[in-house]
C-alpha cells in the first residue's frame, strides 16, 4: 500500500495522461471488451461449493504459509531471500504444470543500484488467456534504529492466500474442465516501497520490470504475454479485521460485484465465521478513485485491473504493529474462503 494518490474517478486521469492507449495498433476499446467482459461465471451449486471449501486447510494457511514470510525482508536482505525461495519451493511442489521462474534484474535506485528477484508461476503457461493474481514479497525498508516491521497486512497476509488459493483449489486437478482457453498465474514481486519519497523513479521497480518484459514477450497469435492477461487481480493489505473493499475500475465492475454477492452468498450459508453484515468486506457502489499500487505499470499497458486493497488502509499501516498479533484470523479464512469461490467459478472449475 502506497500514498492515496488518486480520489477522482480513473477514467479522468486515462484521458489526461492517454493510459492505455499506449500500446499501438491494439485499440483501447478492444482491450477493454476483451474475454474479462465477455466470460460469463455460473454459480457453484451449493454442494461444489462446499466441497471446494473444505479444500482449503485454515492451519496450512496459517502455519505452512503465512509464519514463514513474517520475517523483514526488504530487497537485498536475507529474510527477502529466504521468503523468495519459500515461495519458489511452494510453487514448484504445486506440480509439474506449474512453469516457476525467478525473474531476477538489477535497477538504480536511489540507494544505488539494487539486485531484485520476482517469482512468477504459471499454470500451462501455452494456455491463450491468463487470470494473473499478484501481491508483493518483501517488506518496506525503514530507516536504521528503527523497530522491526514485518508487513503482516503488507503483503505477507496476501503472498499466504495466493499461496493457499491455488493448493486448495488445484487447478492443475481439472485441466480438461477449464473453460475458454484460460489459466491461473501468480506473481509475487518485490517492488522496493519508496526507500526515500514514493514516486514514479522510487517505487514499483518489480512490477513495472515484469510489465515490461511481459509487453515483450511473445504469446499465442501475435499477442504479448501481457495481452494474454484477462484480468489481473492485485492483493494488498489485507488481514485486519473488516476490510472495506470497494471497486476502483468501471471495466471490472461486473467482477467486484461477483465478490460482493459471494460473500452474501457464504454468510447467508453460514459459512464465514465474525461476520456481522452480509456483505462487510465488498462494498458495492460506484467506482471509487484508483489508489496508486503494484497495478499501474499493468494498467498503464491497458490490462483490466481487480484492485483488492481496504479503504481506509488498516490502523496498522507502516508501523511496527503490523505483526501476526493484530491480524484477524476470521477475516483471513473468510478472505480465503470468497476468493476460492471467485477463481472456482470464473475459471469454470467444476
Ligand atoms: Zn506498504
Amino acid at each position: 500500500g502506497n500514498n492515496w494518490v488518486q480520489t477522482r474517478p480513473r477514467k479522468g486521469l486515462a484521458e489526461r495522461q492517454g493510459w492505455g492507449g499506449n500500446r499501438g495498433v491494439v485499440p483501447q476499446a478492444w482491450l477493454f471488451s476483451s474475454q474479462s467482459q465477455s466470460r460469463q461465471a455460473r454459480s457453484l451449486p451449493e454442494v461444489h461449493l462446499r466441497a471446494l471449501l473444505e479444500q482449503l486447510d485454515p492451519q496450512r494457511l496459517w502455519g505452512k504459509y503465512l509464519q514463514p514470510l513474517l520475517v523483514e525482508r526488504p530487497p537485498g536482505s536475507p529474510g527477502n531471500l529466504k521468503v523468495r525461495q519459500f515461495l519458489e519451493d511452494e510453487l514448484r511442489a504445486l506440480g509439474a504444470g506449474w512453469q516457476v521462474e525467478v525473474d531476477a534484474f538489477s535497477a538504480l535506485t536511489p540507494l544505488g543500484p539494487m539486485a531484485f528477484a520476482n517469482v512468477v508461476a504459471t499454470l500451462s503457461p501455452e494456455a491463450p488467456r491468463r487470470l494473473t493474481l499478484a501481491c508483493h514479497l518483501d517488506s518496506k525498508l525503514f530507516p536504521p534504529g528503527a523497530p522491526p516491521f514485518l508487513g503482516a497486512t503488507d503483503s505477507a497476509v496476501p503472498c499466504a492466500l495466493l499461496l493457499e488459493l491455488v493448493r486448495a483449489l488445484d487447478p492443475q486437478d481439472h485441466c480438461g474442465e477449464r473453460e475458454g482457453g484460460i489459466t491461473l498465474e501468480e506473481l509475487f514481486w518485490n517492488r522496493e516501497q519508496a526507500l526515500k519519497e514514493w514516486g514514479p523513479e522510487d517505487s514499483l521497480y518489480g512490477a513495472r520490470h515484469l510489465a515490461q518484459r511481459m509487453e515483450q514477450t511473445p504469446h499465442d497469435f501475435g499477442t504479448s504475454e501481457i495481452q494474454a492477461i484477462e484480468m489481473f487481480v492485485l492483493l494488498d493489505l489485507l488481514g485486519a479485521r473488516d476490510p472495506i473493499i470497494k471497486s476502483h475500475f468501471r471495466h471490472t465492475a461486473p467482477w467486484f460485484q461477483r465478490l460482493s454477492s459471494i460473500e452474501k452468498r457464504l454468510h447467508r450459508l453460514g459459512l464465514l465465521a465474525s461476520h456481522p453484515r452480509e456483505v462487510t468486506y465488498f462494498q458495492p457502489g460506484p467506482p471509487y478513485g484508483a489508489v496508486d499500487d503494484d497495478h499501474t505499470p499493468f494498467l498503464r499497458r491497458g490490462v483490466p485491473i481487480l484492485h483488492l486493497i481496504p479503504t481506509p488502509f488498516p490502523a496498522v499501516w507502516h508501523t511496527a504493529a503490523d505483526t501476526e498479533t493484530n491480524l484477524h484470523p476470521p477475516t483471513v479464512h473468510n478472505l480465503s474462503r470468497i476468493l476460492t469461490i471467485f477463481l472456482a467459478e470464473y475459471l469454470g472449475l467444476l
